[in-house]
């Protein structure tokens, strides 16, 4: 059996537009183009790019809930893009989603504990008591109180519904989690406890994390690698210590210098990225950055750089090496 978790290679969304009168395809938006990394077991890997870059479209192209236009996905040494439905059903146990906005995912007509209850039914595991039994447990693994399982969704406050998601994404004893966005909607202060609270599950349960954001600040401490994605393609993946010390590429580094330096000694100049994101629609020739690029020369406009991979740090820049 591999090392890796998970394995994801050349992977492809592209979703067609339709127009004119007869709604016939005029034209394709690359959602995701061409992404391969690789998860080991344990580790958290970060993936982090502005909205519309294509990785919330990733998180979920690798459970399958929307189907691939090309690529592989394997889990555990088997291809989750090729698998039968049953198959699928059975894979989804061990991989779990936490979105961005809890209170989207819980239905407000529902208790906690009919919540949490529903995967272990859609799975078929356990009896009422021992389903029961999980719930409880689960709700004060993520600090919560087993009294806490008659309520409602709106009883709750933004984090505690959030804490409500993780334990929803842990009732079936999943080995990878898919965190889209798990903070981006909570106040920063409670954007700390809760990304305690997945590290300490983390090691607790012996998980392993997507952990999928826009803020490479917020993606820092809980990752061990990053992989940074522009216009549905990956531009840089390593390891986060070297990625936030040493970011190769322009657009890594314009990232980086947007976020708040926490000891006031170290100086990082501030990169302003101009323009606006391009339409994925209509991505720039050559290479995606190109119009936002302040270091483009001419062969950026004309080629697309491929990713090369320095050690197990990949990038793809033209000039990776300066
Ligand atoms: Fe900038 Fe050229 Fe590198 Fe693209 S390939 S990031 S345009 S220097």
């Amino acid at each position: 059996m591999s090392e890796w978790l998970l394995e994801v290679q050349g992977l492809k969304k592209y979703f067609p537009i339709a127009g004119g009168i007869f709604g016939r395809k005029i034209g394709e938006v690359k959602a995701v183009d061409d992404v391969s990394f690789y998860v080991k077991k344990g580790e958290t890997l970060g993936i982090v790019g502005e909205s519309g870059c294509g990785k919330s479209t990733t998180g979920r192209l690798l459970m399958r809930l929307i189907e691939a236009s090309e690529g592989k996905v394997v889990f555990e040494d088997q291809e989750i893009t090729r698998m039968s439905k049953s198959e699928l059903r059975k894979v989804r146990r061990d991989i779990q989603m936490v979105f961005q906005d809890p209170y989207a995912s819980l239905n407000p007509r529902h208790t906690v504990e009919t919540i949490l209850e529903e995967p272990l039914i859609v799975h078929g595991i356990g009896t009422k008591e021992e389903r029961r039994k999980r719930v409880r447990e689960m709700l004060e693994v993520v600090g919560l109180s087993s009294y806490h399982a008659r309520r409602y969704p709106h009883q709750f406050s933004g984090g505690q519904r959030q804490r409500i998601g993780i334990a929803k994404a842990l009732m079936t004893k999943p080995k990878l989690i898919i965190a889209d966005e798990p903070v981006s909607a909570l106040d920063v202060s409670i954007q700390a406890q809760v990304l305690n609270l997945m590290r300490d599950i983390q090691h607790e349960f012996q998980l392993t994390y997507i952990f999928i954001a826009h803020d490479l600040g917020v993606v820092r401490h809980i990752s061990d690698r990053v992989g940074v994605m522009y216009l549905g393609r990956l531009i840089e993946l390593s390891d986060a210590e070297l990625l936030y010390d040493q970011p190769k590429h322009p657009y890594t580094k314009a990232l980086l210098s947007a976020v708040p330096v926490p000891d006031p000694a170290m100086k990082r100049d501030r990169i302003t990225l101009t323009g606006e994101l391009p339409s994925p629609a209509n991505p720039p020739s050559g290479c995606a950055f190109h119009t936002r690029c302040s270091l483009c020369i001419d062969i950026c406009k004309i080629a697309r750089p491929e990713s090369v991979n320095l050690n197990g740090h990949s990038v793809a820049c033209h000039l990776y090496n300066e």
